[in-house]
């Protein structure tokens, strides 16, 4: 497969006009932020509000020069609110915990996070929320991936939740494991602007008007990145502490650093770091291969002082029950895939303890 690369899509989308203005996408500066990652793409265009619709078409039109490269397996374009002159919002003051979002009955909520889109963030948020349960814990799962959501198909869940009183909503519910999306919470025609109080309202509606209780641990999958969207997350919500998942490329784990530093800066504990597609495993004759530098992960989560939670590798089975709405961790229990998820999660359990007695104490 042709590895496509953040200038080959530039260049693509450069033939989106943007009718009004006289110019293209992105000789206009209009397109903030491109990331590529195995074939999948992810492209964010600013806007205003009062745009939002002829902005709606150039989105459009994004996805679909970027889809026709050669290569590309997924294109996603996303509209974000154009970044205000002001500077960038400093970290919240420990002090106003009370601006924090909390969800209700819940004990522990983890992000999961990414430094950049396709790197099995998704996968893994669902086997760790999977495996955590499997170990006896009460467990959610909320899909804020304003990319699209894929834990609802990952979950094996389709539809909407329903509300009983027309305020607060029920989440759906899969292999013993409650489920929102941020895909729910969007009008299905009206084009989306992410903008940073709307990523705030849709979070904290999830969060607060959704019958979650009583829950021990709510994974949080963030959207892949550092922009202002996940910090606006990071610093505003009530986390206990964050998942780090990464690739083994040292590309990959410079973003994966942005993402350690970015929870570092709002003060937000780092449970530790996965290192996904880790090696690969052949189909054919289960041979382990190490194709790329084994061991960048661990090495990075000793020099941040981190903890490192485990490998997982890259093998066609989780793709395949993963995609399929059959998380490995449900599907073949037995499977060392899902041992070594497993593992994770006891490692995960272990660490918010730890996490807890420190605030308690
Ligand atoms: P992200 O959330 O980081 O964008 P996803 O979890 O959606 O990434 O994964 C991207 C693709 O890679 C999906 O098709 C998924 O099934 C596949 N994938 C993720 N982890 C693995 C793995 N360890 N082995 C094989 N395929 C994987």
């Amino acid at each position: 497969m042709a590895t496509v690369t953040e200038d080959q899509i530039a260049k693509a989308i450069a033939q989106a006009n943007v009718p009004d203005m006289d110019g293209d996408v992105v000789s206009l500066g209009l397109v903030s932020d491109i990331h590529v990652k195995d074939g999948m793409v992810q492209i964010m265009i600013e806007t205003s509000q009062e745009r939002a619709s002829v902005m709606e078409e150039v989105r459009k039109d994004c996805e679909k020069l970027a889809s026709e490269v050669p290569g590309v397996l997924n294109a996603t374009a996303v509209l974000t609110e154009e970044r205000e002159a002001a500077p960038a919002q400093p970290a919240l003051d420990l002090t106003q915990d009370e601006r924090r979002i909390k969800a209700p009955g819940v004990g522990s909520i983890i992000a999961v996070a990414s430094g950049k889109g396709g790197v099995g963030k998704s996968t893994t948020s669902v086997n760790i929320a999977l495996a955590l349960s499997r170990h006896g814990k009460k467990v959610g799962i909320m899909d804020a991936d304003i990319y699209g959501p894929s834990i609802p198909r990952m979950m094996g869940i389709s539809g909407q939740p329903r509300s009983e009183d027309g305020t607060r909503l029920i989440p759906m519910e899969n292999y013993d494991v409650k489920c929102m999306s941020m895909g729910f919470m969007v009008p299905e025609e009206e084009p989306t602007i992410w903008r940073g109080p709307m990523v705030t309202g849709a979070l904290e509606q999830m969060l607060r008007d959704v019958e979650w209780a009583p829950l021990d641990i709510l994974i949080v999958d963030m959207p892949p990145g550092t922009g202002d969207a996940q910090l606006t997350m990071a610093q505003g919500t009530e986390l206990a502490g964050a998942i780090i998942v990464s690739t083994p490329q040292d590309i990959a784990l410079l973003d994966a650093r942005k993402g350690l530093n970015m929870f570092r800066q709002v003060e937000v504990p780092i449970i530790g770091l996965v290192e996904n597609m880790s090696y690969y495993i052949c189909p054919k004759c289960g041979d382990e291969a190490h194709i790329f530098d084994n061991g960048g992960a661990k090495e990075t989560a000793e020099k941040y002082g981190c903890p490192f939670l485990g490998a997982i590798p890259l093998d066609v089975e989780i793709r395949k029950t993963s995609d399929g709405g059959q998380p490995i961790v449900v599907s073949k229990t037995s499977s060392p895939h899902a041992k070594a998820y497993m593992d994770i999660a006891a490692k995960v359990i272990v660490e918010i303890d730890r996490l807890n007695q420190a605030t308690v104490t």
